[in-house]
């Protein structure tokens, strides 16, 4: 998307904070959060299943201006799938957004491309907004295939052609996702590529979803994700294709991850 999209600041909090805690980081975001900000940034929270209506209903009473995101739904949108959640409960329980193919959902519970194009394609019927995570593993980007993976982590799950040659479906419209290029090498390890890296592989994936028919005005926001703090963020928020990030460890504190926001602003010029 364009340099001029509205940066996105998402904050996975994975399996941690429990309610009590969630509350305590939402008072801290009430006291410290810069009017600036809230004009210029979106901010969005994901908090576990258990605490998405709580949390909701916190956000609302405290009138904070963020969106929530699950972290995982079920491709189906409802039945005899225990343990298991729909779309359909998630936009009830207060979510505008959801966490859709996650290298820890995709490594650690089997999810296929296959699969997160069902969860994604089911979000969009249900009116929820899919942050679809793509990135390569270390021996992928060892073996230089870090443009293949992504292309066929996005041509799969977005469901696009993958003829190179752009094809008559100019009518494919993607405004209403979000894609985050999460290097799996880079996710909670402290390890980051280059600005310049990332650049490259978020315009791989505009050109990936050019040649699948999407215009210019209906692309994605492309967010980075994977060991994003304090001290990387501007440069990373300075490249032009970059319109917010996704972050883990640095989330956890109401503090780092307002410094965060309020870095990636003034690197916006916002
Ligand atoms: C993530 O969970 O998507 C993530 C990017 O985590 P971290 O910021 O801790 O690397």
């Amino acid at each position: 998307m364009s340099v001029m999209a509205t940066p996105c600041f998402v904050a996975n909090w994975k399996m941690n904070k429990t309610l009590s805690e969630a509350c305590d980081y939402l008072a801290h975001l009430q006291q410290g959060l810069k009017q600036e900000a809230c004009k210029a940034l979106e901010m969005i929270l994901a908090p576990s299943y258990v605490i998405l209506a709580a949390v909701a209903e916190q956000i609302r009473q405290l009138s904070l201006p963020i969106a929530l995101a699950a972290q995982n739904l079920h491709h189906k949108t409802g039945g005899a799938y225990t343990g298991e959640v729909s779309g359909t409960m998630l936009r009830e329980a207060g979510c505008r957004y959801v966490i859709i193919g996650h290298s820890e959902r995709r490594v650690y519970f089997g999810e296929t491309d296959a699969i997160i194009a069902e969860k994604v394609a089911v979000a969009r019927g249900l009116g929820l907004v899919p942050i679809l995570c793509v990135g390569e593993s270390a021996e992928e980007r060892e073996n230089h295939k870090t443009e293949l993976v992504v292309r066929r982590q996005l041509q799969v799950g977005l469901e696009l052609s993958n003829s190179e040659s752009a094809s008559s479906r100019s009518d494919i419209n993607l405004s209403d996702c979000l894609i985050a290029y999460e290097p799996v090498w880079a996710i909670g390890s402290g390890k980051t590529p280059t600005s310049a890296e990332v650049e490259q592989v978020h315009c791989t994936m505009i050109s990936c979803m050019k040649s699948a028919g999407v215009l210019e005005e209906r692309m994605p926001r492309l967010l980075y994700g994977g060991s994003v703090d304090e001290k990387n963020i501007a440069t990373l928020m300075k490249e032009p294709h970059v319109d917010g990030v996704l972050a883990g460890g640095a989330s956890l504190a109401a503090e780092r991850f307002m410094t965060i926001m309020e870095l990636g602003r003034r690197a916006k010029n916002l």
